[in-house]
């Protein structure tokens, strides 16, 4: 058909979704990825090699996963998060209930839980974004590049 004008709506829905061509797996959401460790391209689950580690590639579609770098961002911001919160949690519980000292070493599992299971959701998310917005590490320019970046010391 070369008509370019508009298609005509279909009255069958169905016949609608059969007409589609196969254009692959839909790119999952990032919050699937955060949640369920998929890869972002493909939605395979295939994210993690390990509780925290990613895979170096994807083994259903060959994305390179080693190539995102999410750096220590998660880490540090977590860290500041999870022991603020744990923190508070512990005074909370003594302040309330003034429990035998062993209780406290419920925070050991609950803190390890909590870095383990917000860092797997925050570096999914993170290697989401990156991929959805192809962002990739940045490189120094040559140096034939790097001597014509106007210096801010030549302004003044
Ligand atoms: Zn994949």
């Amino acid at each position: 058909m070369d008509d370019t004008s508009t298609p005509p709506r279909p009255a069958d829905p169905d016949a609608a979704s059969a007409a589609l061509p196969a254009t692959g797996p839909a790119v999952p959401s990032v919050q699937a990825v955060a949640l369920k460790g998929l890869c972002p391209r493909c939605g395979a689950g295939t994210l993690f090699d390990g509780p925290i580690r990613f895979a170096p590639s994807c083994r259903a579609c060959g994305l390179d996963i080693a190539g995102f770098d999410v750096g220590d961002g998660p880490a540090a911001f977590l860290t500041l998060i999870l022991g603020a919160l744990v923190v508070g949690l512990a005074i909370w519980l003594e302040l309330a209930l003034s429990p035998p000292h062993w209780v406290h070493l419920i925070w050991i599992p609950v803190t390890i839980g909590g870095v383990i299971g917000s860092l797997r959701l925050a570096k999914g998310a993170l290697i989401a974004l990156e991929y959805r917005n192809a962002a990739r590490e940045w490189a120094a320019p040559p140096s034939a590049e790097r001597a014509a970046i106007p210096q801010d010391d030549a302004r003044s």
